[in-house]
């Protein structure tokens, strides 16, 4: 090993290039340098010992001839391993023949070159590669030319490089790739960079927005947004801002975009960036609006549905509250509406009640909630009335309007309503309660005559009560066996002989007493109670008929007529369930009769048609109840050609006896014995009404002045009995 004084004088050969007062300077140092190194003289070891890199001394062919414990320590090798050995063991196999080259490149170099900065990696003792940087330096000494090899681990420093460009890497593809419209802006929302992704959502191009703020594609109305929202940020007063505009596309489109924005701040805490995140909701506004729309309204009529409804009338109540007034609430309800789903099929039905929809939104005030409640209900919220007869007056203007005949699918078809009334003020909050009243207003309207209005009063409301419980009891007694079948004789007017009689129910309530079918039987028909009541109904009258043997006096049975309801006229199972219970009893099938009003027959024309096929081929006869009261259409009487007429009371009698009263019942008899079909007088109370109807030719008849409806231990003894009073 050389002295440093060597090296020294090395060095300063090595600065031999530099300007005369460079070389002036520097010599001066060197000299100051000297002295002190000659008053304080250092081991060369000692100095390299000091030095913050690794360092090797290998003569010009590579043998190691000095390492310092920096290069020990970053090798893993003991001194003794290396001196002695070629650098190349510390060169990985792959890169010895570079490194040879680059020594033999040294060795020619002049004395004084100094290379630096060659990046290698360095294979330490376990086998590791570790980065390095090496400069090395020919030394020219007395003793011989030296290469000091100074390496510098720069492990840290790569993966730090690596970090950094990794970093770059990520957020290019989070930027520049991202399918999410983004954009950086400097402090003053000039656009300083932008992706792809935003160019395709404005429709502009980068060329087009960079250094722009963002006015070229904010709809103008909106551009105090994004005002606002610098002002917030630059302020401090939010971190992070998150808000809709409209932008304006190139093309001029205008989309809704939801902008999501956070500064990017310097080490001092300044704002340097804005970055814009951005995201195109148009579609999916539209989709929420179409959704909350399909949510809130009727998918065929387009009107508000319940939903919307119950909220509109909570709001209105708020409104009542606060600034007092009445409302009301109408439920409208079209009057035997099947019968057009039955007639002219569901299609019409269904434009029907988009033509009545249309009428009445345009007699209504668009203020005013319109809803369809149910199949062939609507509801109408109006506000802000003056008085409870505004709504009546209401009602009225809604009932003309959608009794004024429809032409739909090229049929004209008339349509009638009824409407229930519920005045409503601050003191009427609940929904529910609402709806239940309109319903027993609604009630009150359908039923005697229908096409009318009625408001809601709260004897209504306990009627509804009642009729609820009533149900209730029915169901029981039913179960209870207080149901039973009464008979009223029907008599031949000629002979006055009991040839037949008509079943009716009756109902024995354990306080109430008798129950009259007037008030049950139109309960049971609002449910399915009606099927099990007109099931028993059937049984108990098939097999108590089976058990009646003709008079010596007559030459046929006595038959026996039963009511049928529309529910029961038109259920499938009708037909099966009287042949079996015919077949099972005994009974002939000549000595039933079903009885079914014109308004039943008529529901459905064709269906009753096949019903009287079936039946027709049991060898079952029908009677046509309550004639004269629905439509009398002579067509249709024709067509389902029943064996008994069974003329109305209102015929029998009349509330007033007149001579035209008089025609009409002879009308109807004669019109009935052309027909061929069996004249049947109901409720005979007096000698004249029975004498009358004898004399115009009609040939049976029931009524008090004979017998009222009797149990059936009374009807045995009465077959064949004359009952003249
Ligand atoms: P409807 O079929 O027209 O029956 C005739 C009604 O007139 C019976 O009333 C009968 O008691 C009554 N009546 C008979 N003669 C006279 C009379 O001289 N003067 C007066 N004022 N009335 C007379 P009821 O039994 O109260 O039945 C009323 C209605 O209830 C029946 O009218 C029928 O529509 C229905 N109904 C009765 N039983 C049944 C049943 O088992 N099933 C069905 N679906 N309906 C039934
Ligand atoms: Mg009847
Ligand atoms: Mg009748």
């Amino acid at each position: 090993m050389t002295d440093l004084s060597e090296r020294s004088s090395a060095t300063g050969r090595m600065q031999s290039g530099r300007s005369p007062r460079a070389t002036k300077r520097a010599s001066a140092r060197d000299e100051r340098l000297n002295n002190v190194l000659v008053a304080h003289p250092p081991s060369w070891n000692g100095l390299l010992e000091a030095l913050p890199e690794g360092t090797a001394l290998h003569d010009g062919h590579g043998i190691i001839h000095y390492v310092n414990g920096l290069l020990c320590a970053m090798t893993g090798y003991e001194r003794e391993d290396l001196i002695g050995q070629n650098v190349q063991m510390l060169v990985l196999p792959r890169l010895r023949k570079a490194g040879k080259r680059a020594r033999r490149n040294d060795a020619n170099a002049p004395a004084n070159v100094i290379v630096s900065g060659a990046e290698l990696y360095m294979l330490c003792a376990d086998g590791r590669e570790i980065p390095v940087e090496e400069s090395r330096s020919q030394l020219a000494l007395d003793s011989g030319s030296w290469v000091v090899v100074a390496i510098r681990d720069v492990s840290a420093q790569r993966a730090s490089e690596k970090a950094r460009a990794d970093a770059e890497l990520r957020f290019r593809v989070a930027f520049e790739n991202n399918m999410a419209p983004m954009t950086f802006a400097d402090a003053d929302d000039k656009i300083i960079s932008i992706n792809d992704a935003f160019c395709q959502m404005v429709g502009f191009t980068k060329e087009e927005l960079l250094g722009c703020d963002s006015t070229p594609f904010t709809y103008p109305d909106d551009v105090g947004i994004t005002e606002s929202t610098h002002l917030r940020l630059i302020s401090g007063e939010v971190e992070q801002e998150r808000y809709v505009k409209r932008y304006l596309r190139k093309d001029g489109r205008v989309i809704d975009v939801e902008v999501s924005r956070s500064p990017a701040r310097d080490e001092d805490g300044k704002i340097r960036y804005f970055v814009f995140s951005e995201r195109d909701i148009t579609e999916e506004r539209a989709l929420a609006a179409q959704l909350s729309h399909q949510a809130l309204h009727d998918p065929l009529t387009g009107l508000a549905n319940r939903a919307l409804f119950e909220d509109r009338l909570s709001q209105a109540h708020g409104r009542v509250v606060r600034q007092g007034g009445i409302g009301a609430v109408l439920l409208i309800d079209l009057d035997d509406f099947k019968g057009v789903n039955d007639t002219h099929g569901h299609f019409v039905g269904d434009q029907l009640l988009t033509a009545i929809a249309n009428r009445l939104e345009q007699v209504t005030r668009t203020a005013d909630t319109l809803c369809r409640f149910g199949g062939d209900e609507f509801l109408y919220l109006a506000e802000g009335l003056v008085s409870p007869a505004e709504a009546e007056v209401l009602a009225e203007r809604l009932i003309k309007v959608i009794s004024e005949p429809f032409t739909i699918a090229g049929s004209l078809i008339e349509q009638h309503a009824s409407i229930g009334i519920v005045i409503w003020d601050a003191t009427c909050t609940s929904f529910s309660e609402t709806i239940q009243n309109v319903d027993a207003a609604l009630y009150e309207a359908k039923r005697n005559v229908r096409g009318r209005h009625v408001v809601f009063t709260p004897t209504m409301h306990q009627r509804a009560v009642s009729r609820f419980a009533l149900v209730q009891e029915l169901r029981h007694a039913f179960q209870a066996g207080e149901l039973a079948m009464h008979y009223q004789p029907i008599i031949d007017l000629t002979t006055s002989e009991v040839v037949g009689f008509e079943a009716l129910m009756r109902w024995h309530h354990p306080e109430k007493g008798w129950v009259p079918p007037n008030v049950f039987i139109p309960l049971a028909e609002q449910s399915d109670l009606i099927l099990e009541l007109g099931s028993f109904a059937l049984r108990e009258v098939i097999n108590e008929a089976s058990m009646w043997a003709p008079h010596s006096s007559m030459s046929s049975r006595p038959y026996v007529t039963v009511n049928l309801s529309a529910h029961q006229f038109l259920d499938p199972g009708l037909v099966p369930t009287i042949k079996n219970l015919l077949s099972e009893s005994g009974l002939p099938p000549s000595c039933l009769i079903l009885e079914i009003t014109e308004s039943v027959a008529l529901i459905d024309i064709a269906e009753t048609m096949t019903v009287l096929e079936h039946l027709g081929t049991l060898g079952v006869g029908i009677a046509l109840d309550d004639f004269g009261t629905g439509f009398s259409s002579l067509s249709y009487l024709a067509a389902l050609n029943p064996r008994i007429i069974k003329i109305d009371q209102s015929f029998v009698r009349p509330v007033h006896e007149s001579s035209r009263n008089d025609t009409l019942l002879e009308t109807i008899i004669s019109l009935g014995q052309k027909l061929n079909m069996t004249m049947l007088a109901e409720g005979i109370e007096t000698e004249g009404q029975f004498n009358r109807l004898r004399r115009l030719g009609c040939e049976l008849g029931q009524g008090f002045l004979f017998c009222a409806a009797v149990p059936h231990d009374q009807v045995v003894a009465m077959v064949g009995r004359v009952l003249t009073n």
